[in-house]
């Protein structure tokens, strides 16, 4: 789960780590109430979405006072921001960050994340940090310094040193950077983060140390024990669709191709999705409707699918084990009837009552193409799929 900036930096001033003034506004009377808050001078207007490149997209913008900070807002508030990472749909703005405007001296980037390879939290540092950090990890892969922490010593003070000598530092700025380091590395391990990133971490001209732009990516397993942070979730942020599969209990996500998949088991489902990209063709959406899919749930999966305007042909696959297929073609039966489903509809069942399932789906008169081979099933439906889509 991912937060708002302006509440990453809450967290992080409570963590001690120092971030610049500023306040959240959702409307252009706010934006004035808060930069009132904030010192004469240059203000900064970032937009809040859950998403970053905001700088290079015109989501991150200065103000000479507080009647430009409120043109500038207005002009994001209510508006789509497009940037490298929402995808060309763009994300709507609601709401605004106001800060005060910081004089750069110089950009790095810090960041702790769980490295999955060797199991344990990374701290990954480069002194070349700012809106080209991607382009530093391709060309320049020895300006990011990567280092892994045992979690149960945390990150020790020689560690976080070392840390801050290769971002350059040295005397008590670096004694001041290593503890920032260490207050990241401590909320990273508090909060039960999957990912903690500053980018930038800025020194200002005047000698400051701060973080001028905060992440902060919960693990969504462990969000029961932080109740505190499960309210910060921001629903206008969450696909619609993932929000209302969540309801039902089925587990989907959303992605990016035209073929819409409903399985049962989450290996089966991954499985499923592999057979798709192998036959060439790009599955829509990973959705795992669980052992005890009834027909209702069922139908809210077919729903949830349909309701995708880029699925272009839907393909289910049924391993009865404890279900048995009998019971679950008369729930496709019963779902397909309830909705309407308008695009080819490709249904392979295996295992116990399959037979006895295929009948039932055979003998419903509803447009199925029942597959028995799961390969040919995946050759068809990729086909199906490649075909509707080259039509348009
Ligand atoms: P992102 O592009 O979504 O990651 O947004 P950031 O919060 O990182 O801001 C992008 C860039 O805007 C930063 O790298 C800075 O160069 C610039 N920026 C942000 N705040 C200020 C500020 O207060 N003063 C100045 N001079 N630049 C700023
Ligand atoms: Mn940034």
């Amino acid at each position: 789960m991912n937060i708002h900036e302006y509440q990453a930096k809450k967290l992080f001033r409570s963590f001690g780590i120092p971030v610049p003034v500023g306040g959240v506004a959702r409307t252009s009377e706010e934006v004035v109430q808060q930069a009132a808050k904030l010192r004469a001078g240059t203000l900064v207007v970032k937009a809040q979405i859950h998403a970053g490149g905001r700088g290079k997209a015109g989501g991150v913008l200065t103000a000479d006072g507080p009647e430009a900070a409120r043109r500038h807002a207005e002009r994001l508030l209510g508006n789509v921001l497009v940037t490298r990472q929402t995808g060309p749909e763009g994300r709507v703005v609601r709401s605004v960050l106001i800060e005060e405007g910081q004089n750069i001296e110089h950009e790095y980037y810090v960041a702790v994340m769980l490295d999955r390879a060797t199991r344990r939290p990374v701290i990954l540092v480069s002194p070349d940090g700012g809106m080209d950090i991607e382009e530093v990890a391709a060309n320049t892969p020895g300006h990011l310094f990567k280092l892994g922490v045992d979690p149960l010593w945390g990150l020790r003070d020689y560690e976080a040193r070392c840390l801050a000598a290769f971002l350059g530092f040295s005397g008590k700025r670096l004694h001041f950077c290593a503890g920032i380091l260490q207050k990241l590395f401590t909320l990273y391990q508090s909060c039960d983060a999957a990912l903690v990133e500053i980018n930038p971490l800025i020194l200002t001209t005047e000698g400051n140390l701060l973080a001028l732009d905060a992440k902060l990516n919960l693990e969504e397993n462990a969000l029961f024990r932080h109740p505190d942070l499960k309210a910060l979730e921001d629903p206008e942020e969450r696909d619609p669709l993932e929000v209302q599969a969540e309801r039902h209990g089925l587990n989907y996500i959303r992605l990016n191709g035209n073929i819409g998949v409903m399985v049962n088991g989450a290996g089966l489902a991954m499985a499923t999705m592999d057979l798709i990209k192998q036959a060439g063709g790009e599955p829509a959406n990973f959705l795992d409707v669980g052992g005890g899919a009834d027909a209702g749930k069922i139908a809210a999966g077919f729903r949830i699918i349909m309701s995708d305007p880029k699925v272009e042909a839907i393909f289910v696959n049924i391993f009865g084990g404890i279900l048995r297929c009998d019971l679950l073609a008369e729930g496709v039966v019963m779902a397909t009837r309830e909705t309407d489903v308008s695009v080819p509809l490709i249904v392979r069942l295996q295992g116990t009552n399959a037979e006895e399932g295929q009948r039932i789906l055979q003998k419903s008169g509803l447009l199925f193409t029942v597959a028995k081979d799961l390969h040919a099933a995946a050759k068809h439906i990729a086909g199906v799929g490649y075909h509707e889509h080259s039509r348009q």
